[in-house]
């Protein structure tokens, strides 16, 4: 019998190299970070390391690295395009603005096929109309639609195979961030943080999309698990109610899962950040407002939170915890980092939770004074936006001037590790924000902040330069930055580190650049003719080495930007993919 078996899957394998292609499976997908030939996740790996043992392209080679093609997402339908590719068998998977997404050939660049899904009029995306990627298992490549849906396609063909509604997009709800796959389920968070929305983790069936779990990031509100009949029980509630939260507030909480999550296969944990809780006027709100600015960590067996950390308990300035928590060894144990949008970069037991390290990754960060001892901020509430109750009017409490600006420290673009280096490599922005805080009460589908701004430059002499993106070195053992290489626009592409000896990451003003991982020295770049916020991938093909980009100008930073956003209106908009690989000898 066993010898039948054997001869059978011979012939299978055989079959599907010259016919079918092999399907993604969940050993392929907790492979990732170590195979080359292909990319099957969001973070090149579940763990988000953003990390390749590829050498060919190196400090010494990347003189020779030359676009291989491009590819125009076409139409009128431009704006920001953030995705990170994926590649599999051949095909390359891309997601661009407006909920499309792209089937092309990784070695010529020819389209296999596109898909357009239908928006409907009043959907609520606060952030341009962006989509970060999309996640591949099985035959299938699925991804989310800024009307909160997921749609799954089947990869060879671009025909629709599953459909599943997240939630009521007239309530704020979208969605945009690439799932991942964890233990064979299918991982999402939501959007919508600025309209009172509810923030969750749900687990699906990524065959069917049937739902598997769902974790609320609200505390107070209930979990719920799913049979395969589409029987529903209660899997406990998420915290106590109103234990950090007073009143009914917990009920239009926040707390958005917006930017996706990572997975970790050693420890079964899936670690989601979280944003900011609702309202943005903190005095509403008197508590922590739990699970809001923190990372979340999910045993994805349970749908249980196994712990939680918290970057900024009631927060008062939009400090949006989503930031990737990428695992990492150090000293002979796991642990996780993360680089929060509120500036402080933190380093934490990946299996506990358990505070080790943070420190600010940016120069001016004035909302605390610092970190206690379990990594909670000591607030300098000079720097919390008053309560407009005390106001003079009752209309508008006190402004204050405070750093970052709400656009972070950091914010959507993914930073990279190297193990080789014992760097993570953080995409950074200095700036600042005037903030006030005004009254606002919950009206469904309506923006849910209480609260003004306007985002500024700081002043060159108190982050030593005129800059305000600046690409960083940061050592996780010490909590010093080895290098930097500044920027005149805010950075927001993510990163890619390769064991070539360089890091890889996009400008606005639409250069594709690399460095030297260990020095920082700037070795190349290409202008890609729109700016880039999106973070690069590679992979090989045929004994060659691809790196490869999604370009297009877009995404907060000139919706929200402020002062900022002045500083580059003269940036194009565009829609492309490029590739890039060694010009031979
Ligand atoms: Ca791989
Ligand atoms: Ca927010």
């Amino acid at each position: 019998m066993k010898k039948t078996t054997l001869a059978l899957l011979v012939l299978t394998a055989g079959a599907s190299a010259s016919a079918t292609r092999a399907a993604v499976t969940v050993a392929d997908i907790e492979n990732d970070a170590q195979t080359t030939g292909d990319v099957l996740s969001w973070g090149m790996g579940t763990e988000g390391q953003r990390y390749s043992p590829l050498t060919a392209i190196n400090t010494t080679t990347i003189k020779r690295l030359v676009p291989a093609w491009s590819y125009s997402y076409g139409g009128e339908k431009q704006r920001g395009q953030e995705a990170q590719p994926l590649v599999v068998n051949g095909r390359m998977f891309v997601t661009a603005s407006y909920s499309r997404i792209y089937a092309i050939d990784t070695k010529t660049g020819r389209r296999l096929w596109q898909y357009e899904h239908r928006l409907p009029e009043g959907i609520m995306p606060c952030c341009d109309v962006i989509n970060r990627g999309a996640a591949v298992f099985d035959n299938l490549v699925i991804y989310a639609t800024l009307d909160a849906q997921l749609v799954a396609l089947d990869q060879a063909t671009g025909k629709v195979v599953w459909k599943e509604k997240i939630d009521d997009y007239a309530a704020g709800y979208s969605a945009s961030a690439a799932p991942i796959i964890a233990k064979g389920l299918l991982l999402t968070g939501v959007s919508g943080g600025e309209f009172g929305i509810i923030g969750r983790v749900e687990a699906r069936d990524p065959k069917t999309g049937k739902m598997v779990w769902s974790r609320p990031t609200v505390e107070g509100h209930m979990g719920y698990k799913f049979d395969a009949a589409g029987g529903k029980a209660e899997n406990g509630i998420s915290g106590t109610v109103n234990a950090s939260w007073p009143g009914d507030l917990w009920k239009v909480g926040g707390a958005a899962t917006w930017l996706g999550g990572t997975y970790d296969a050693r420890t079964g944990l899936a670690y989601f950040g979280t944003g900011n809780p609702a309202p943005w006027n903190s005095h509403l709100r008197p508590g922590d407002n739990l699970y809001s600015c923190s990372t979340v960590a999910i045993d994805v067996a349970t749908g249980q939170i196994k712990w939680h950390f918290q970057g900024t308990p009631n927060d008062g300035w939009d400090y949006d915890g989503v930031n990737e928590f990428v695992t990492f060894d150090m000293n002979g144990k796991r642990f996780g980092a993360k680089a929060d949008r509120n500036g402080f970069f933190y380093v934490l037991d990946a299996n506990t939770g358990k505070f080790e390290r943070g420190f600010p990754f940016v120069k001016k960060l004035t909302w605390a004074t610092g970190l206690d001892a379990n990594g909670r901020p000591i607030f300098d509430p000079a720097n919390r936006p008053g309560d407009p109750v005390q106001g003079t009017d009752g209309k508008k409490g006190t402004v204050v001037t405070t750093a970052p600006s709400f656009l972070g420290g950091k914010n959507q673009m993914p930073m990279a590790y190297s193990p080789e280096t014992g760097y993570f490599y953080v995409p950074s922005n200095e700036w600042g924000m005037d903030i006030w805080n005004e009254p606002i009460s919950y009206k469904k589908g309506a923006a849910y902040l209480g609260a003004g701004f306007t985002i500024k430059t700081l002043d060159a002499k108190d982050i030593g330069g005129d800059y305000i993106g600046a690409l960083r070195a940061v050592d996780p053992r010490t909590g010093k930055i080895v290098w930097q290489i500044t920027n005149n626009a805010p950075l927001w592409g993510g990163v890619l580190a390769t064991k070539g000896g360089l890091v890889f990451w996009g400008t606005p003003e639409g250069y594709l650049k690399a460095a030297d991982a260990k020095t920082g020295k700037e070795v190349w770049s290409f202008q890609v003719g729109t700016g880039i916020v999106a973070p690069p991938i590679t992979w090989e093909q045929d004994g060659e080495q691809y790196i490869a980009v999604s370009a297009g100008w877009g995404g907060a930073v000139p919706l929200w930007g402020g002062e900022v956003a002045k500083k580059v209106n003269t940036l194009n908009q565009g829609g492309s993919m490029w590739v890039f690989k060694l010009l031979r000898d």
